[in-house]
């Protein structure tokens, strides 16, 4: 069997962190050629001594300098910077890009990978929010595959038809439901929530996650931002993505046919079942995940989702149905929002009035190319950093 050739960026993070997991159990299917970080060297040198890539990208010079020193006999050659993060995304031997960098610093080495024509596993849904459009006309153009991650969009791959071709009526589906276990804060009292702490914030019932998208999870910006990516991914307009709120985190997500029936996909909640189908798709592959206990799962309970308790949500509907600059907009002002909640700059209610503030403040434009949405993202930040900025002035 020839080896599927790997770039795993963002190899330090939790889905960088399983997907090696999984890779470690299929030595004869896979070969690491390169691993990205930014600022966790420590781990990134650990995962070089064990998977021993060509290439291992971190931030800066300095960071390379270091970890290169660390690395002398690994044989592994050590890159900086945004640029090399793109070349290692677009070599020519690599077959497969795990694309799992956090946020929009994520997009233009996907992008790269994607003009590569490469298989890409895309766990970087805030690359699609952003650039949807531009996106998905290079998949297109490039020939590229690309195979969801996110559970609920790899639960919805899995239950649509193999011959799916992006058009969901034609092939009798009526509905996505995309399921939300509501995060932390589901039934917390409202009121409560004013001063929760970041901690608490990231203290997720069922996934363990980044620290950034645990916030999303809590504030349900992630399940907006995944009905963003599904809209994208399966050419699914706003009204046909709905949103069901599912505590136990078993169905990662479902398809609705006109004909009644509802096609699912069950598991238990742990990403590398989503990585080893894309990474072995079409075979399946062990993944280390236990199977699922049904007789210990016992109950499977659905909520509607409450827009009043979960603004975000309701503002990434908004963003959805304007098009153009809105969603890039969204992102960027969410990511600004977040970080300054992680660094106890802004309070977990606040959050959504800075996303909705740069929605407000930030001229609606269509995106003709990538130079619009890099600058639709600039001026989102700096709103998103002025509403921040009033804000801790009017407290201080
Ligand atoms: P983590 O925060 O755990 O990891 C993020 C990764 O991105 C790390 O390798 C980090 O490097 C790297 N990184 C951060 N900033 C930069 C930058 N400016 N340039 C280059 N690399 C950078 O996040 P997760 O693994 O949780 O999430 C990754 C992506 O996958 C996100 O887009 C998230 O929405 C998505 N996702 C995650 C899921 C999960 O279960 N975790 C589920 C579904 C989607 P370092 O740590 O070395 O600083
Ligand atoms: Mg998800």
């Amino acid at each position: 069997m020839t080896r599927q050739r790997l770039t795993v960026l963002g190899a330090t993070g939790s889905i960088g962190a399983s997907t090696l997991d999984v890779v470690a159990r299929h030595p004869d299917r896979f070969e690491v050629l390169a691993l990205t970080g930014h600022r966790r060297l420590d781990v990134l040198e650990t995962q070089c001594r064990q998977h021993r890539p060509r290439f291992a990208v971190v931030g800066d010079a300095a960071d390379a300098k270091y970890l290169a020193a660390a690395l002398s006999g690994v044989g592994t050659e050590v890159l900086a910077g945004p640029a090399a993060l793109e070349q290692v995304a677009s070599l020519p031997e690599v077959d497969t890009v795990m694309a799992a960098i956090v946020g929009a610093a994520g997009l233009p080495p996907t992008l790269a990978a994607v003009r590569g024509g490469k298989k890409i596993l895309l766990a970087n849904k805030e690359a699609l929010v952003m650039a949807g459009g531009i996106f998905m006309a290079e998949v297109a153009r490039c020939g590229a595959t690309l195979l969801p991650i996110d559970s609920e969009h790899n639960a919805v791959f899995q239950s649509l038809p193999h011959d799916f071709a992006g058009k969901l009526e034609s092939s009798g589906v009526r509905q996505i439901l995309l399921t939300a276990s509501g995060g932390p804060f589901r039934t917390t009292p409202v009121e409560r929530l004013a001063d929760v702490t970041p901690d608490q914030a990231c203290a997720h019932p069922n996934w363990a996650m980044g620290r950034k998208i645990s916030v999303d999870s809590a504030t349900m910006m992630n399940k907006g931002l995944e009905v963003i990516e599904a809209h994208w991914l399966f050419n699914a307009a706003p009204e046909q993505i709905e949103v069901v709120i599912h505590p136990q985190s078993v169905i990662h997500s479902l398809v609705q046919y006109v004909d009644g029936s509802v096609v699912a996909e069950l598991g238990n909640p742990d990403m590398r079942t989503p990585i080893a189908h894309a990474l072995a798709y079409p075979e399946r592959i062990e993944s280390g995940v236990a199977s699922l206990d049904l007789f210990k799962v016992m109950h499977l309970d659905f909520e509607k989702a409450d827009l009043a308790r979960f603004p975000c949500l309701a503002l990434a509907y908004r963003a959805l149905a304007a098009g153009g600059n809105a969603p890039t907009v969204l992102n960027a002002a969410n990511e600004v929002a977040v970080a300054a909640f992680l660094e106890g700059a802004l309070p977990f209610l606040r959050i959504a009035d800075v996303i909705s503030n740069a929605l407000d403040a930030v001229p609606p434009q269509t995106l003709a190319d990538l130079d619009a949405v890099m600058q639709a993202d600039a001026d989102a930040r700096s709103a998103a950093r002025q509403a921040v900025g009033r804000y801790a002035r009017s407290r201080g």
